[in-house]
C-alpha cells in the first residue's frame, strides 16, 4: 500500500510517501518556518522559496508532488501524546480529533502543530482514511510498576501524572528489525533500544513489548538530549521557582538550553561538541562525559528491568552516526556481557538501504547492532493495518480470570456406567469456552480418607477421564496429585467415581489444574506471546493483589480469552470470577526464560 505520513512539527511539515511492503521510500518533502517569514520547501532534491502563514497553506504547497507521488491509499500522521484514550494506531473520525484536542496540556510544544497538520490534510485530502499514530502508544504496555509515579493519589489519579514514554515508532521498528536480522523471534529477545537524536530515550522490550523506557509524563525526562536536559531532582524545580523563575522562564530552560547545550555553553548538536573536544574544549568534554555516563546508567537499569539483556541497538542521529558515544555508553558493560569490536563500531555505516550494522565482539554475549530508525515507515505500516481494516492493531488489554470449582470431565463410556446405558450428557448452561458445558449429572469422589458429594460433571465428553480439584479438596479427600496441564495425565492417581447408577474405578486421572490463559491466536499476538509459554499474571487490586507466576499459555482458534485458577488460588487473592488480571512479563531465569512445556495435550 502507498502511504502518505505526515509528521507536523511546531515550525516545520514532514511528508513521506511510502511502499509499506518493501519499505521503499517514494517521495521526501519537508517545509520549514511553517508561520514564520522565509518557509522553505525541499521537495525531493530541489528547494525552493513559499508562502506558508500556517500549515494547511505548506501542506498545499506540497501537496502537488505528493498526489503525483501516489495513488495514496491512506495518510498517516505522527501524534506525540495519545494520552490514557490512545493506546493504539487510531482512524480519525467522528470526534476523534477533538478528543486529540483535549490533550494538548500533555505535550503543549508538539500536539498544536500535529493537529494543525491533521486539520490541513483531512482538509486536502479528503476521501482517504487518516489515521494518528502516537508516539505514546507502543508504551502503553507499561506495567504498573513501571508507569506509576510514586506520588500521592491525588496526583496520580485527580491529575493524572504518569509515565507515558515515547519515540514509540523508532523503539517498535528497530527492535523488531533487530528481530529480523538476528532471525529470532522478537518475543525471544531481551532489547534495550537506545534511540539517540535531539531527543533520546532508552526503551526495554521484552516479548516484544514496552516494558520500561526513560522518558516519562513529558519528552522532557530520562537520558540527557541536545537542549533537554532529562532526569532531575524534582527539587531543582521548586529552588528556581523560590529564587525568582517563572514557569515560562524554567520552561524556556527545560527545554531549550539545557542537555548538551546548557553543558557545552554552545551548541545541542553533538557533530560541533565532538569537534570541540578534540580541541582540547572542557565544556564540550564534560557534555559527552555527561551524556554518556547517563546513557550507559539507563541501559543497565532498562536490562535489570528485563532481569537481562540480549540484544542492545543503537538508532537516529546520534546512534547511528557516532561511534565514540557508542564506545564510551558500553564501556563499563561488560558485566552484562557487552562487549564491542572496535573496528566494527568505527566503521558501521547504516542507511535506509543497508539498515544494519552488528558491532558486537564475537565473544560478547550481547549483540551490539546499529539500526537506521524509520519512523515514516513504522507509521505507515501502522496506518495501513488501520486502513485497510484487516487487523487491529493490538490494544493492551486485562485477561478476564474465571475460577473452576472442582469437576469431572467423562467418557462416554464411563458417563453410561455412572448414569446408565445409552444415558448422553444433559448440558446445563454453557462455558465461557465455545462448545463446552456444565452438565446437569454430577457425580461423587470417593477418596481414602473422606467424600466429596455431588461433583459437577463438564460435557462434551472426552477421550480420557479427568477429575480436576483443589489443594484443599486433595488433602480432603486424601490424595496426592499433581499440577497438571489439562490432558497431561500419566502417572496421576486414580480416585473412585460414584454415580447414580454405579461406580467407576479410575486407575489415574486427578489433576490439580495447572493455572493457564486460553487465547486465540490474535489474543497471543497482541499479548506477545506463543502457545505453551510460562507467564506472569498480575491478579487483584486490593490487599491480596498476587502475581501468578507459572502461568501456562493455551492458544487455539476455538478459545475465548480467560484465565483459569481453582477456588484455592482465587481465594488467596481475595477474587471473584470475572477480576481481569494483567499479564505482567514471562518468568526470567538464566538464558532460558520462557521454559516450552513438553507434552502434548489434545486440544478440546
Ligand atoms: P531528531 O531527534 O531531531 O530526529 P536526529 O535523529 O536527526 O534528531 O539526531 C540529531 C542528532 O544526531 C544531533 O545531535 C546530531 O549532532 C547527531 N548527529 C548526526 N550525525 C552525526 C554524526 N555523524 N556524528 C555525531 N552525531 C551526529
Amino acid at each position: 500500500m502507498k502511504v502518505l505520513v505526515i509528521n507536523s512539527g511546531s515550525s516545520s511539515l514532514k511528508a513521506d510517501v511510502l511502499h509499506t511492503g518493501d519499505g521503499t521510500r517514494v517521495l521526501s518533502v519537508l517545509v520549514e518556518r511553517v508561520g514564520q517569514p522565509g518557509a522553505v520547501a525541499h521537495v525531493g532534491g530541489t528547494s525552493r522559496s513559499i508562502d506558508a502563514p500556517d500549515h494547511a497553506r505548506a501542506l498545499r504547497a506540497v501537496l502537488p508532488a505528493l498526489i503525483q507521488a501516489g495513488p495514496l491509499e491512506a495518510v498517516g500522521h505522527r501524534v506525540v501524546h495519545g494520552g490514557e484514550s490512545f493506546t493504539a494506531p487510531t482512524l480519525i473520525e467522528g470526534d476523534v480529533l477533538d478528543a486529540l484536542g483535549g490533550l494538548v496540556p500533555l505535550a503543549p510544544l508538539h500536539l498544536p502543530g500535529n493537529l494543525a497538520g491533521i486539520q490541513a490534510s483531512l482538509e486536502a485530502l479528503p476521501e482517504l482514511p487518516h489515521v494518528a499514530v502516537f508516539d505514546t502508544a507502543f508504551h502503553a504496555s507499561l506495567p504498573r510498576r513501571a508507569r506509576t509515579y510514586p506520588l500521592s493519589h491525588e496526583l496520580r489519579r485527580g491529575a493524572g501524572l504518569r509515565k507515558y514514554g515515547f519515540h514509540g515508532p523508532s523503539h517498535h521498528h528497530v527492535t523488531r528489525r533487530a528481530a529480523t536480522y538476528l532471525q529470532s523471534d522478537v518475543r525471544d529477545l531481551r532489547i534495550v533500544s537506545c534511540h539517540l537524536g535531539n531527543g533520546s530515550s532508552a526503551c526495554a522490550v521484552e516479548l516484544g513489548r514496552s516494558v520500561e523506557t526513560t522518558m516519562g509524563l513529558t519528552p522532557l525526562g530520562g537520558l540527557v538530549m541536545g537542549t533537554r536536559p532529562g532526569d532531575l531532582d524534582p527539587g531543582v524545580i521548586l529552588h528556581l521557582l523560590r529564587h525568582g523563575y517563572s514557569p515560562d522562564a524554567i520552561d524556556a530552560q527545560l527545554h531549550r538550553h539545557s542537555g548538551l547545550a546548557g553543558l557545552s555553553g554552545t551548541s545541542g548538536d553533538l557533530r560541533d561538541i565532538l569537534e570541540r573536544s578534540q580541541q582540547g574544549d572542557d565544556p564540550a568534554r564534560l557534555a559527552i562525559q555527561v551524556f554518556t555516563h547517563r546513557l550507559t546508567q539507563a541501559i543497565a537499569s532498562m536490562a535489570a528491568s528485563m532481569a537481562g539483556l540480549d540484544v542492545l541497538v543503537f538508532t537516529a542521529g546520534i546512534g547511528q552516526n557516532s561511534p565514540i558515544v557508542r564506545q564510551r555508553a558500553c564501556a563499563k558493560l561488560g558485566f552484562l556481557g557487552v562487549r564491542l569490536d572496535d573496528d566494527l563500531n568505527r566503521d558501521a555505516k547504516v542507511s535506509h538501504a543497508h539498515d544494519v550494522a552488528e558491532i558486537s565482539h564475537r565473544h560478547s554475549r550481547v549483540k551490539v547492532l546499529v539500526i537506521a530508525t524509520d519512523e515514516s515507515l513504522a507509521i505507515a505500516r501502522d496506518a495501513a493495518k488501520i486502513a485497510s481494516g484487516h487487523h487491529k492493531v493490538s490494544q493492551p488489554r486485562t485477561i478476564p480470570i474465571a475460577v473452576s470449582a472442582r469437576h469431572v470431565h467423562l467418557t462416554q463410556e464411563a458417563v453410561e456406567i455412572l448414569f446408565g446405558k445409552g444415558h448422553t450428557l444433559t448440558p446445563r448452561n454453557p462455558l465461557s469456552q465455545p462448545g463446552q458445558f456444565a452438565c446437569e449429572e454430577t457425580v461423587d469422589l470417593l477418596g481414602p480418607r473422606r467424600t466429596i458429594e455431588r461433583v459437577r460433571v463438564l460435557g462434551p465428553t472426552r477421550r480420557a477421564c479427568q477429575v480436576e480439584v483443589a489443594r484443599t479438596d486433595e488433602f480432603f479427600l486424601g490424595i496426592d496429585a499433581p499440577v497438571r496441564a489439562s490432558g497431561d495425565l500419566d502417572g496421576t492417581p486414580g480416585i473412585t467415581l460414584r454415580g447414580p447408577r454405579g461406580k467407576l474405578e479410575l486407575k489415574q486421572g486427578v489433576i490439580c489444574a495447572w493455572r493457564h490463559i486460553h487465547m486465540t491466536p490474535q489474543d497471543a499476538e497482541d499479548f506477545g506471546v506463543k502457545d505453551r509459554d510460562i507467564v506472569e499474571v498480575e491478579v487483584g487490586g486490593g490487599p491480596r493483589r498476587l502475581i501468578f507466576g507459572d502461568v501456562l499459555v493455551r492458544v487455539h482458534n476455538s478459545f475465548a480469552l480467560e484465565m483459569h485458577i481453582d477456588t484455592d488460588e482465587a481465594n488467596a487473592a481475595e477474587l471473584d470470577s470475572g477480576t481481569p488480571g494483567e499479564l505482567v512479563r514471562a518468568e526470567a531465569g538464566g538464558s532460558l526464560r520462557r521454559r516450552r512445556v513438553l507434552y502434548d495435550t489434545p486440544v478440546p
